[in-house]
């Protein structure tokens, strides 16, 4: 049975023999993760993108900050609590990848000015971490700028690599990969259909998907000079830096709501100046890439989980925004049991697809 179908599926055995034929339109980070959780649970199936081996997605820009309290306190307790319990998967599903760039150092929110620290207090109390001051900070992390004057360290907001993640899940699908754009669900010959195509879901079903752009500069030096993720605020203008074990540091991002892909110089400047304000010996670091990725968004920036409609054939898992990486796994890990049993988990209630109307 295809797309556009009314009739109420029967539950798909988890284990039947020979697994239900999946469609799973995307090959970015979750639809792949979806794919390789429907695989690992007996499903046969395939996964539909453009570029199998390319670049496309806003996976590919992404620092891969994995942030359950800090992107989201103030949004959407549903959200929050989709995010916290991502995270709590996140450890055995690195461990299932290999090397991953997974790493639980932490990170310092940290403050320059008097105003960046009224700014950040808000959400440093929300987080009800404890405060640090300028020399505390330092001891941890001595890059830092003498100017820094309070922050905090949330030990549950770590970071992993998305690249990394994305090529261990495409050798894990190998050969289940096809290079094809889809532009009508019907076309596909498969029981359930899964729509994790990120901001090209908007096009596919209608659904309120927009891109939001962001403008990320990857740095390079000796490994080293920062051990912890830096999230800072630096006379108004915010910034993460995301140190790799290899001397890479990924300084991001910007968040404009537009659909083109021009680096600007007004982003550039931004995260540079605010980068080199709190970090100074960066100035010694090499570019070595800048990069546009578009976050996919929805009205209220929570995710679209769930059946597309009555039919029970095409499932949607889109709408990550700045949260994608992060929510991989437990978005794989709903949607397989959607796609097996037919029951949504009550997690799932917050996020439907078609509650926007
Ligand atoms: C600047 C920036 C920084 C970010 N930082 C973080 C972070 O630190 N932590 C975090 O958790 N998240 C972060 N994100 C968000 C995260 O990258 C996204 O939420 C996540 O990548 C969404 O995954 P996705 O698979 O839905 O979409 P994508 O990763 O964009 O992948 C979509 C895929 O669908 C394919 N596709 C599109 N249309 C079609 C079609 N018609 N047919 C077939 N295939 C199609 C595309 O080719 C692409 O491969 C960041 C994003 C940006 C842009």
């Amino acid at each position: 049975m295809t797309a556009g179908s009314t009739a109420a599926p029967d539950p798909i055995s988890v284990g039947a023999e020979v697994g239900p034929r999946v469609a799973v339109v995307g090959g970015g980070i979750i639809g792949l993760a979806i794919a390789a959780e429907l695989l690992d649970r007996g499903a046969d199936v395939t996964v539909y993108d453009p570029a199998p081996a390319g670049t496309d997605g806003a996976w590919h820009v992404a620092a891969g900050m994995l942030a359950p309290g800090g992107e989201s306190a103030f949004e959407y307790p549903h959200l929050t609590r989709l995010l916290e319990a991502s995270g709590e998967l996140w450890p055995s599903f690195a461990a299932r990848l290999g090397d991953v760039g997974y790493d639980e150092a932490g990170t310092l929110s940290v403050a320059l000015t008097a105003d960046d620290v009224a700014d950040c207090a808000r959400e440093w109390k929300h987080q009800k971490l404890a405060r640090l001051s300028g020399s505390q900070l330092r001891d941890l992390e001595p890059a830092l700028s003498p100017r820094v004057r309070a922050g905090v360290f949330a030990p549950t907001e770590i970071q992993v690599d998305p690249r990394k993640v994305v090529a261990a899940l495409r050798a894990f699908l190998e050969g289940r990969i096809r290079s094809r754009s889809i532009s009508d669900l019907s076309e596909l010959e498969a029981e359930v259909t899964v729509v994790a195509a990120g901001c090209g879901t908007a096009t596919l079903t209608g659904l309120p998907i927009r891109p939001v752009k962001g403008q990320v500069l990857r740095l390079r030096g000796e490994p080293g000079l920062l051990r912890h993720v830096i999230d800072g605020a630096a006379d108004g203008r915010h910034v993460y830096l995301v140190p790799r074990a290899d001397g890479e540091v990924v300084v991001g991002a910007t968040q404009e709501e537009r659909a083109d892909r021009q680096l600007t110089a007004g982003g550039v400047h931004d995260l540079l100046r605010a980068a080199l304000d709190l970090v100074p010996g960066l100035a010694e670091h090499e570019i070595t890439e800048w990069t546009v990725g578009h976050r996919p968004g929805s009205p209220d920036n929570a995710p679209l989980l769930g059946f597309l409609d009555d039919s029970h054939r095409t499932v949607v898992a889109a709408g990550h925004h700045r949260n994608g990486i992060l929510l991989a796994p437990i978005t794989a890990r709903l949607i397989a049991d959607l796609v097996l049993t037919g029951s949504a988990d009550p997690l799932l209630e917050a996020f439907a697809p078609g509650r926007f109307g």
